[in-house]
């Protein structure tokens, strides 16, 4: 999607660093952390919400990349945020996992 933020950091418009990358799903740091560790596991495909995801595997590629990522930097313990919704707080309009943890 042309005007989405988290569609140009896939298309490296940015060069965002990418902590994780797979097939399915990029991993980089939250701009404004909120955490020591604050990262967003993002699809690469446009879906705006959990309430647009039908793709089943993609909901369980997404968990997998949080368990891949947390013990890639050796994170063990942390907590997942997934705000959907513009009113729950849904900033960007681009589903992703917010993973929040302290190291
Ligand atoms: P949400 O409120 O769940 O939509 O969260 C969006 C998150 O994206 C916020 O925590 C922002 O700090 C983060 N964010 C926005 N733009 C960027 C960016 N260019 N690079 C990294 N994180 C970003």
């Amino acid at each position: 999607m042309t005007d989405c933020i988290f569609c140009k950091i896939i298309n490296g418009e940015f060069n965002t660093e990418f902590v994780y990358e797979n097939e399915y799903v990029v991993v980089f740091k939250d701009i404004h952390p909120k955490a020591p560790v604050h990262l967003l596991v993002v699809p690469k495909v446009h879906v705006e919400s959990l309430n647009e995801l039908e793709d089943k595997n993609l909901m369980g590629e997404l968990l997998m990349a949080v368990k891949a990522v947390t013990k890639k930097i050796g994170l063990n313990a942390y907590k997942l945020h997934v705000n959907t919704g513009k009113a729950a707080g849904q900033e960007v309009m681009h589903l992703h996992i917010h993973i929040l943890g302290n190291m």
